[in-house]
């Protein structure tokens, strides 16, 4: 993991490309985020391809949420690469609390989508989510495409279908999936709960059809793919400083990834945004 900020990346990049083209680890990125995803679930729970992942790839159960651990704060800093304390986004409102120290020419928090249109305007990236308001903090002006799933609960297997179908389609040089199912469980049954464990392998299996998607779109070979989550749980809710809630997985495999690797080195949220930014 590269341990530098989003601005950071972004300098280096944009200095790199003025002088003399920089090599790409990889062509494109695959970002799957799955919403309130705790790392105490995977001791006990049923997760045979993301286990599979972890053997194919590199991995941590012990990434830090930021704080609060609430969705919208920390999948901002995942595509801005920023703690809280720049970029003023302290929950989910659709705004941020206080005046954010960097903001583009679309008054938007720069994020990997921002750097990947400066660097190379034509490159294709996509979201497809399952919160809405997931929207609010991707940047959607730098996105060739977004796509949010209506009602998710009734149609689980549609976030799937739109991502595989989106990938094949345009081969994105990034794409961010959103699934947000465990987290439902989260909050309707609780952290440790029989509904959460039940849950798990089927997320697990949508993970693995949109992985199989990749290989199809023929992009696999090519691609690095980086499971996380962006916070776990306490009881029915999260917001709060518990080991629970602020401890979360980190999976990369692809192109060039080191395999069966645990990633001893500490590892925060906004980490993922440089690790995008410098593939
Ligand atoms: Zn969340």
């Amino acid at each position: 993991m590269k341990k530098m900020t989003l601005a950071l990346a972004a300098a280096l990049l944009m200095v790199s490309c003025g002088k003399a083209p920089q090599k790409d680890l990889a062509s494109h990125v695959i970002v799957i985020g799955l919403d309130g995803w705790g790392t105490w679930c995977m001791e006990k729970g049923e997760a045979p391809f993301i286990k599979s992942m972890m053997e194919e790839g590199s991995w941590t159960l012990n990434k830090r949420t930021m704080r609060p651990s609430i969705s919208g704060t920390n999948w901002a800093a995942m595509m801005n690469g920023t703690p809280v304390e720049f970029s003023g986004i302290t929950g989910n409102e659709n705004h941020p609390t206080f005046t954010p120290i960097l903001l583009t020419e679309h008054n938007a928090q720069p994020t990997f989508f921002h750097v990947m249109r400066q660097v190379r305007p034509e490159a294709e990236t996509g979201v497809v989510c399952e919160w809405g308001d997931f929207l609010n903090y991707a940047d959607t002006l730098c996105l060739s495409y977004y796509k949010r799933i209506e009602d998710p609960e009734a149609h689980p297997d549609a976030i799937v279908e739109e991502s595989v179908k989106y990938i094949k389609e345009k081969k994105p040089a990034i794409a961010f999936i959103h699934i947000d199912a465990l987290d439902h469980m989260g909050h309707a049954y609780g952290q440790g709960s029989a509904e959460y464990y039940a849950e798990l392998p089927l997320v697990d299996d949508r993970v693995r059809r949109i992985v199989e998607g990749v290989k199809e779109a023929g992009i696999y070979e090519d691609s690095i793919i980086i499971l996380t989550s962006d916070h776990g749980h306490y009881g029915t809710g999260h917001g709060g400083d518990t080991d629970l809630e602020i401890t979360t997985p980190l999976v990369v495999f692809g192109k060039g990834v080191r395999k069966n690797h645990q990633i001893t080195e500490p590892v925060i949220q906004m980490d993922i945004a440089a690790t995008v930014a410098q593939v």
